[in-house]
This record gives structure tokens, sequence and C-alpha cells, in this order.
């Protein structure tokens, strides 16, 4: 039987695919989506277009590669699959060959603490992880070591990986790193950007925690309708 929340999370899950495509960050059939359900996790199917997907293409997949659904999943799973397996605070994995990212990671370059923003890879650089070929369990390997202590990595002559814990986060994040990779392709056509040292990437990591949040984490702010404690 499926569960309500599967029911929603395979909606949400094409609605990121549609968004992805809105946002023009994935197209036609590159790219993957995974979301952690209880003890498995839901997987795009593979080579069908965002456009034509239906939730009930997504497979339902194990760790171990096992899966149930009327489509095969992504020819990534094994990526997918790697980082549900040793990453358990990830609930989400999203995949893209998106223009700028792609472009850096053809280079064979990370990207650098060129901007602040980098933090939100999880440290001073989004890196880069060997290349293999697509949908190798090598490519997998590469993959989950460039993502150590990292949210966020590039796949060498290929795309982007993202690692979140919501369908939201994680979407979020990959349009953050996508836009980054485009400062730095910028910034690379135009000079030599200047890059932040590791402790103010660390600094900025910490203070991000609470960015976007009523938290309160700045001294020289006081509220002045604020309730008595
Ligand atoms: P799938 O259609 O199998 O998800 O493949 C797309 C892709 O990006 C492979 O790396
Ligand atoms: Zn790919």
């Amino acid at each position: 039987m499926t569960s309500v929340s599967e029911t929603e999370l395979r909606a949400e899950i094409v609605r990121t695919c549609l968004r992805m495509v809105e946002l023009g960050i994935n197209q036609g059939t590159s790219g993957n989506v995974s979301a952690r359900s209880g003890e498995r996790f839901l997987i795009t199917p593979s080579g069908i277009p965002y456009e034509e997907m239906t939730p009930e293409q997504i497979a339902v997949m194990d760790v171990d590669g096992t899966y149930r659904g009327p489509c095969k999943p992504t020819t990534e799973w094994r990526i997918h699959a790697a980082i549900m397996r040793e990453r358990p605070a990830a609930g989400v994995v999203i995949h893209t060959h998106s223009l700028y990212a792609t472009t850096v990671a053809c280079l064979r370059r990370a990207i650098p603490a060129l901007h602040y923003y980098v933090a939100v890879g999880g440290g001073p650089t989004i890196p880069c992880a060997e290349y293999a070929t697509y949908g190798t369990p090598e490519l997998a390997a590469s993959a989950l070591a460039a993502l150590h202590g990292r949210d966020a990595c590039l796949l060498a002559n290929h795309g982007l990986l993202v690692v979140g814990a919501t369908l939201g986060e994680t979407l979020r994040r990959t349009f953050d790193v996508e836009i980054l990779a485009r400062q730095y392709v910028y910034a690379l056509s135009a000079g030599e950007p200047s890059i932040l040292p590791d402790d103010e990437i660390e600094r900025v990591r910490l203070k991000m925690r609470t960015y976007g949040t009523q938290e309160a984490d700045d001294p020289g702010l006081v509220r002045l309708d604020a309730p008595p404690a």
C-alpha cells in the first residue's frame, strides 16, 4: 500500500523536476532526483523528459539496487544509493547538467571561495570529483569521496551533485551553486578572482546557520517589541 506521505513525496519530486526546467538548471532528460522515504528512497526514472514524467513513474529503491516501479530508475542510481547509505542525514540528492557548473566541471576545477556564498556547499570550495563513466560504480565512488565534508560537488566533464535535507533546501542549494559557478566563469573571463581564506568561509558557514531564521544572532540588534523573557 502506498502511504499518503509517499504519494505526496512523488508529486513533490515531479514539481521539483519541473521547477529545475523553469530555472534552466536541467533540461531534457539530463540530471536526476531522489528523496528518502522511510527505509527506502524514491528516485526519478531514466531517460524520461521532465515534462512527461508522472508521479507513478518514480521508482521506490533500496540501497542495494533492488527497486519497484514501472520504469527503470536513473542510470545514476548508484550515486543516489551510496549517498543514502553513507550519509544518514541526507534526505535528498539532486544531480544536474546545469550550464555553468558543468562548464567548470569540464575544466576539472573546484569552484574556489571567490564569493562568501561558497559556504552553501559546506566548505571553502565546491570540489570536483574525478572523472568516471556515467552510471558506473566508479563514478559513485568518486562522487562520494568528493562529497566528504561537503553538500555539493562537481562531477568532472559531467555536471553537479547536491545533497540536502529536503527537496526545497536541496533545490535552492543547487541553484545557489549554479550561480556561484556562473560568477566564477565570469570572473575568470574578466581577470583573476580574489579568493577568501578558509577561516573566513568557516566564519560565514557558522553565521549562515541562522540566516533566514528569526533566531537572535546579532548583538547590535535590539527588538523593541520582543515579549518579556
Ligand atoms: P538518467 O536519465 O538515467 O537519469 O540519466 C541522466 C544523467 O544525468 C546521467 O548522468
Ligand atoms: Zn548526469
